[in-house]
């Protein structure tokens, strides 16, 4: 596959050269040359197919010729030792993306990225230095990714303040080749200071460097995987039994293809609770490629960029605002770049519609879902819950089964949903990497510090 930046169409690059550089030199967002489609075969069996055979069937063409079939069976097998379930709550489904050992789905990304960065760079012996900015859960997953890789350090920004005590352990607990800078400012400082970084030409001859923020395709690819995968069994009138960190009361569980809603045969309408929209734009990734996909639904926070340019046709970026759904606080979405140029905004239209959802209404409905079903969602599932409920209320409900994306597990956001449930019960990973000790550098939202602490 060639890649694109985002900004033109000439110079393209290979699959290497897009994931390990993170940014085109132009200062725009790789893109694939054109998104391919799964084969007649694979599409009437994603219902049946293993995680790891959809995994390997969806990231093939992106990565070909580099990274050959032995090695991307091994690849997927290692990256996804845990499951996606898609459980049934009340009168929908739950795509659950927290079974990984970061407690979000960006695990899914960045475990896959660290193993394609570790085969890409093998018999290279200049070190490689990944800079990656977090609205809170990326650096975790990240760090943990790549934690102990040889050859690659890792640098993570996070916004000094707006991370819960769980993920700054996670981010900066770990040591090692994975550092921590705590920016006295918003997520969008530190992916500003990733970004100039990325580009300045001093630097780069100073030090080889990539991005693993999900401006990178290497996280964005196999995010695709798990759309598919759902869809597919959705399609087949499936469901999955709740895994074993699935977040809900003794005795309340749902039992499998009892949902309402799930009638075999009719194509599943997906809701994302968005921030940077990589989640989506793979999304999207996934319904090009024939997943039986219905349609979106973005849901954000007051960060409601991209829900306002679905409404009026014109995209302000601003500010982000702080929230209780933290990974979402993204005041100029990243990937929105990707998503403009690879579709117009009539298409866009057709293929997503955008809600956002503020902190009270956050409250409210995880208090209602968890009363209704004995279920937890944590603030961001919580948000995409109450997006679908406002649009299936609306004048033009979902038809079909609709699947909301739980994209953390509550118990990483206690201290929001604590209060709201009572306690939430926590998965091991969690419980051990609350343990561990904080050690970051704090440093000012400017280049100059930034650079000086490379
Ligand atoms: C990162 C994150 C999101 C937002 O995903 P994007 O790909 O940035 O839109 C939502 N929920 C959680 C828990 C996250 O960590």
């Amino acid at each position: 596959m060639r890649y694109y930046s985002t900004r033109s169409r000439s110079d393209p690059v290979n699959f290497a050269t897009a994931a390990l550089t993170g940014l085109a030199p132009d200062g725009g967002l790789f893109i694939p040359e054109e998104i391919p489609v799964y084969s007649e075969k694979v599409k009437r069996s994603l219902g049946t197919m293993d995680f790891h055979d959809i995994a390997f069937e969806t990231i093939t063409p992106y990565v070909h010729p580099e990274i050959p079939a032995s090695v991307l069976e091994d690849l997927v097998h290692s990256a996804y030792p845990f499951p996606a379930p898609l459980v049934p709550v009340g009168d929908r489904l739950v795509l659950e993306l927290f079974h990984g050992p970061t407690a979000a789905f960006k695990d899914f990304g960045a475990r896959f990225m660290a193993r394609a960065f570790s085969y890409l760079r093998r018999g290279e012996d200049k070190p490689l230095r990944i800079l990656v900015a977090t609205s809170g859960d990326t650096g975790g997953a990240v760090a943990d990714g790549f934690y102990g890789v040889e050859g690659i350090s890792v640098t993570v920004l996070y916004p000094k303040g707006r991370v819960t005590p769980l993920q700054e352990r996670q981010i900066a607990g770990l040591g090692g080749n994975i550092s921590a800078l705590a920016v006295e400012g918003s997520f969008d400082d530190c992916q500003g200071l990733v970004k100039a970084a990325l580009s300045d030409e001093g630097l780069k001859k100073r030090l080889t460097l990539s991005s693993a923020n999900s401006i990178n395709v290497a996280r964005l690819i196999p995010q695709a995987v798990y759309y598919s995968a759902a869809a597919g069994k959705a399609l087949a009138g499936k469901t999955d039994p709740d895994g074993e960190a699935t977040p809900r009361l003794p005795g309340k569980s749902a039992s499998p293809g009892a949902a309402h809603g799930v009638k075999a045969g009719t194509p599943l309408t997906i809701c994302v609770p968005s921030g940077n929209f990589g989640n989506l734009t793979a999304g999207l990734y996934a319904l090009k490629m024939g997943a039986p996909i219905a349609g979106f639904i973005a849901a954000t926070n007051i960060n409601k960029a991209v829900p306002d340019y679905l409404d009026t046709g014109e995209y302000n970026a601003r500010q982000s605002q702080a929230t209780i759904s933290n990974a979402m606080d993204v005041g100029a979405p990243s990937n929105f770049e990707r998503m403009k140029s690879h579709w117009p905004l009539e298409e866009l239209r057709r293929m997503i519609r955008g809600v956002h959802i503020n902190d009270e209404d956050t409250r409210k409905t995880i208090v209602a879902v968890h009363e209704a079903n004995g279920y937890f969602l944590d603030p961001h599932g919580a948000v995409g819950w109450r997006a679908a409920d406002i649009l299936d209320k609306g004048s033009e409900p979902v038809k079909g089964p609709l699947a909301v994306l739980a994209t953390a597990h509550p118990a990483k956001f206690a201290e929001t949903v604590e209060p709201l449930t009572g306690p939430v019960p926590a998965p091991a990973s969690i419980q051990s990497a609350l343990g561990r000790t904080v050690s970051a550098r704090v440093i000012p939202a400017e280049l100059s510090a930034f650079m000086d602490s490379l």
